[in-house]
Parts: C-alpha cells; structure tokens; sequence
C-alpha cells in the first residue's frame, strides 16, 4: 500500500493547534508564512511518496551490509539519499550562511515525520546529520562551522553521534575513549564505540563522527567528557576529504528492525580528531545534538504510526470477514473500528504535542524567552517517549488488524513494529526520557508544568459551548494532574523515579486531549469532533490509572527482593 503523505493534516495542525502563526511573526522566522510552508510540504510529502516510500520494504529485505571493511546500502539508497540532500531537507533548518533554509523546527518536524513514515532506516541519516549540524553551530570553532557545515547540508558529507561504549550506555559518564592532546593542537582519539547508526556507509564521500572522549586531565564521570569532530577521512588543504583516518568499522549488529540503517561497532586507533567547544564541556555540547535528535526521535516513532495506520486502514477496507454492514469490509466490525480509530487518535495526539514541542523550539530560538526555553525542555522527553510508545502501540494494532498477514512479511505490517521498537531505546531510553521529566526538568519547582496546564484549563474553558462534557473532563483531568504535579515535586528523587514512567504517559494523555479539542474547535467539520470525543472519553481516562502508580512511591517496588523475583 504506497504511502500517502498527510500534507494538509500538517498545514491545519501547524496553522490551528501548534502556533506557526506565532513563529512566523517573529523577524527570524518571518520567511516561514503560510504559503511557503504549505509549498515546502508538498514538495517533502512527493519526496517522501517517490524516493523514499518504494524503498522501505527493499531496505528491510537487503540492509546494510560491511564488504571488506565497507559498508553497502541496500539498492536505491546512494540515490535517495542525493535527492534527500539535493532538495535540501538536511539544511531545513540549518542557518542560511552555510547553505541551509533557516525554517523553524515545526516545518523541519513535519518534514521529518513525512520522510520517517515512509523510510525510517534511511530517515534516520539525515536526523543525525541535523543533529550533528546544531550541535557544531553552537559549539565549534569558526574553522569547524566553516569546513563541515556547508558540506553536511550538501549531504558530501555525513555525521553521527558517538557517545556509547559497551560499559557506557545510558550511563554515559562510565565513557572511556581517550583523546591525547597531540603538538599540532589536534588529538589522538582512542577507544571503542558500540551501536553507532551509520556508521559508515556508500552514500556520501565522508563520514563525520561527534566522539565523546576524555582528556588525560579529566575527572571521573559525565564532568570530565570533551567533544571531537573525528572524520572518516581527514580534510586536506583544500577542505577535501583526503587520506583515510585512524579509525574504521569492526562490525554491525544484526537488529530485530531497521536492516538499512548500519549500526556499527567503531574502533578508534589513536585517530585524529578536533576539539568541539570546551575541554571537558563535552555533555553539554552533545546535549544540544541530542535535545534535536530527541524530538527527532519522538517524531519518528509517530512517522512510523502513520506509515502502520495508513497500511492497517487500506488492508481492513479490502478484507472481507464475517457478515458486515456497509462497505462488506472488516473496518465496518466494531472492533476492528476500535482499532484503527485508535490508532488514528493517538497518532494525531502525539503528532499536535511534537508540533507544539517545535514550535516552542522556535520561539525560544526568536525570542530567547525563558518561558519558551522552559517549555520547550519540559516537552521534549514528553515528545520523544509518548511519541515512540504510540509508534510501538500503533504499529502493534497495525498487526492485529491484518490478523494472520499481519504476520507475514510481505505486507509489511510486521516491518513497521520491527524498525519502531527500537526508538524506544535509542537516544536515551524511555525511562530516562521519564527519570528527565521529573528530576531535571522539574527542577523549577514544576513551573513550567504548571504552566501548561494552566494552558488546558484555560483550553477547556474555550471548548465549554460546544463540547461541554469532553471540556469538563479536560479541565477535571487538568486539575488532577496539578495535584500530581505538586505532590511529585515534594516526593525525594527516588519515589518519584519509581512514578516517572506513569506520570510522564499520564501527562502526554491529558495533553494528547487539549490538542484534540483545540483542533475540533478549529474546524467546522465533524470528523474532527468525532476523533476528539473519541480521544477524550475513551483514551485520556487512562490517566486517572497512571497517576495513581505515579503517587505510589519506591518502596512497593522494592518490596519483592531480588530472590523473589528469581523465584
Ligand atoms: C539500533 C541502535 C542504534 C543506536 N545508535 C546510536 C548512535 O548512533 N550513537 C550512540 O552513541 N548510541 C547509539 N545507540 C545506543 C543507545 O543510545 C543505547 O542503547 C541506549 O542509550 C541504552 O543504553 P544500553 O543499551 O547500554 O542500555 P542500558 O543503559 O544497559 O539500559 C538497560 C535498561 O536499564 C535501564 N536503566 C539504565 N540505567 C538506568 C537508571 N539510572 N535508572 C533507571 N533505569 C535505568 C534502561 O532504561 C533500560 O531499560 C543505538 C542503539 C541501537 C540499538
């Protein structure tokens, strides 16, 4: 079933819900009206239709493959690619100084999740080249910014990020790649780096790595990282990419999904590299590429939700089971109804949050406003784990509504909960993502918490005349989740670790129903009011059930002892 990309669902969420409006008023983005953003989606929505949608299934079948120390891309990939850089989606919102189109996060968020529902394996190059692109803009050297940006746009070159090490995962500050300050003021960078996505591949004619290391100075623990740009090939005089560097590809992992992206195991052998930013200032810098890939990463688990929920929908209009009003087909079985309008509700939720996560991007990028700021960093765990979990939940369903050829490969419903499952993981698990939420990013005393949910009271007042049930158990579900709020902010870190999870999907549930009213209100039409009755009566309520383990603190959970368990 080809992939149909939702341009005009993205025109109305950016113009109605998230508040592109606003974002195009400031001076920086004032070139991102109304007309340019819809002509931007159309042309990222045929890419992703033409170029990108017919390789999914080859990607998965082929994957990347290591050929005597090279890494081969599946067919058509070299090629895609090119014309993924020579539309100039990796530059979207890169500065114009270096080649890039300067457009807000919420259009390059729209774009991202069109090119992630369509080919997630190959999608996910680019995010990490965008990612990679933030983090040098902020950080680098004029030098750096002025050699590799403009060629990481191009798409001549690639990046990634390298923090992970086998005895370093989410615990990155356990790292113990060296780098050896060398007399040339570059350094000799040393170690081993595990499950490094494209790490090496035939798309591009270098690959740029982000490698946390440390100096020989450095103290224990996350403090003592610095950051280095060590390419795959080192720049010769000219800036191109000349003899090859101290480093190469041990292996790849062989994954339950995501075949075309190569996840590499990476040897590092005294190679050279730069020092980005500060010494031993290295997690700050990396955090600025990993904010970007996290909203990047929520968004493309609701690609993924997408690309399995137009499937589902096209395979239950064409089976017929069972005596069925209507169409004849299965979707007219209430269960099988339940199903998809399910999964088209929870897309549709997590999608409006992303957006509104960009969008505040944005304004703290125009305005510097600390609110925006605040905001912005209180949405992006929230983006990142409810956006992978619908993807996961989504893509699951997509299963269960093909019934038996949900389980063979070949309608590609099963290659959707396979490439997904992963963004659950990477980029900072989702029980990071909610140990964030709780701990750093409430460590203003939940300001910035309450603030939006402020937001949805005032949301529920607006939406009282014509939705007046579905407005009183926003605003119930609001204040309910105020009292959470507080209580969490009062609990010792380790109670409210033990809710982080519950809280975190409990706050995405009420949200994911502000949205949904917001967008009934925006449109004459009834299927809009359908969708959000739908999301507020039968979805949201789940809240009230993860709000409860949220309050119940550690000690419950440490009650069945390790011997228990085994047991
Ligand atoms: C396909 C793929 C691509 C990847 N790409 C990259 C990449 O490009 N660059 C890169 O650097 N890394 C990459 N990674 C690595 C990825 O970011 C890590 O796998 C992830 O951060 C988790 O680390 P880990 O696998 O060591 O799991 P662990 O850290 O061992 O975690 C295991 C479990 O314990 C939990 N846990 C761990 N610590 C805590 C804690 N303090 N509190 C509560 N729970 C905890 C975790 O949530 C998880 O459930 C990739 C991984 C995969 C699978």
């Amino acid at each position: 079933m080809p992939y149909r990309a939702p341009t005009s669902e993205f025109a109305f969420l950016l113009s109605h819900v998230a508040g592109l409006p606003e974002v195009s008023g400031t001076e920086r983005f004032a070139h991102a009206d109304e007309d340019t953003v819809a002509a931007i989606l159309e042309e990222a929505g045929k890419l992703s239709e033409e170029a990108l949608a017919p390789l999914q299934r080859i990607g998965d079948v082929q994957g990347s493959r290591l050929e005597n120390g090279v890494v081969r891309t599946p067919d058509g990939f070299p090629e895609a690619f090119r014309a993924v850089a020579e539309g100039g989606w990796i530059g979207i919102a890169a500065p114009e100084e270096y080649g890039g189109m300067a457009l807000p996060m919420a259009v390059t968020t729209a774009v991202n999740e069109m090119m992630s529902s369509a080919c997630l394996s190959l999608q996910l190059n680019p995010l990490m080249t965008q990612g990679q692109i933030e983090a040098l803009e902020a950080h680098a050297s004029e030098e750096i910014k002025a050699l590799y940006i403009p060629k990481l746009i191009s798409g001549e070159w690639t990046g990634t990020m390298n923090l992970t090490e086998p005895q370093a995962g989410s615990d990155v500050g356990a790292l113990r790649t060296r780098a050896e300050p060398k007399d040339d003021g570059t350094y000799a960078v040393t170690g081993q780096k595990i499950y490094i996505s494209w790490g090496d591949h035939d798309m591009a004619e270098n690959v740029c790595h982000l490698v946390l290391a440390r100096l020989p100075d450095a103290v224990e623990g996350t403090k003592g990282i610095s950051l280095f740009m060590v390419p795959k090939k080192l720049p010769d005089a000219e800036g191109k990419a000349g003899v090859a560097n101290g480093l190469k590809v041990v292996s790849l992992e062989h994954k339950l999904g995501l075949h075309a992206s190569p996840t590499a195991v990476m040897e590092y052998d005294g190679a050279t590299g730069w020092l980005v930013g500060e010494p031993h200032k290295g997690m700050a810098a990396m955090f600025t590429m990993m904010n970007n890939a996290r909203l990047g990463v929520g968004v493309q688990g609701i690609g993924v939700a997408e690309g399995a929920y137009q499937h589902a929908l096209a395979y239950a209009l064409d089976r017929r089971q069972g005596k069925a009003e209507g169409s004849g087909s299965i979707a007219e079985h209430a269960d099988v109804r339940r199903m998809l309008t399910r999964m088209k509700a929870d897309t549709q939720a997590a999608r409006m949050i992303a957006l509104a996560n960009a969008v505040a991007i944005d304004m703290a990028a125009a305005t510097g406003d600390a609110a925006w700021k605040a905001r912005a960093a209180f949405l992006t765990p929230i983006t990142k784990a409810f956006g992978t979990d619908v993807g996961i939940d989504v893509a699951s369903e997509g299963i269960q509504v093909h019934g038996g050829m949900g389980f063979v490969e070949e309608t590609g419903a099963a290659q959707y909960a396979r490439d997904v499952r992963v963004t659950a993981i990477y980029e900072g698990t989702n029980g990071i993502q909610a140990m964030d939420l709780v701990g750093r990013k409430m460590l203003d005393g939940g300001e910035a918490a309450f603030a939006l949910i402020e937001e949805m009271v005032e949301g529920a007042g607006r939406a009282r005349a014509r939705f007046p049930e579905e407005a009183a158990a926003l605003r119930d579900a609001a204040e309910d989740l105020r009292e959470a709020t507080e209580f969490l902010v009062a609990q010792e870190l380790r109670d409210r670790f033990a809710g982080a999870v519950p809280f975190l999907r409990a706050f995405a549930r009420v949200l994911g129903g502000h949205f949904h009213l917001k967008a009934a209100l925006a449109d004459e039409g009834p299927a809009r009011e359908h969708l959000a009755r739908f999301y507020v009566q039968r979805l949201m309520p789940e809240y009230r059930g993860l709000l409860e383990q949220a309050r119940a603190g550690a000690e419950g959970l440490y009650a069945l002892s390790l011997d228990d368990l085994a047991a």
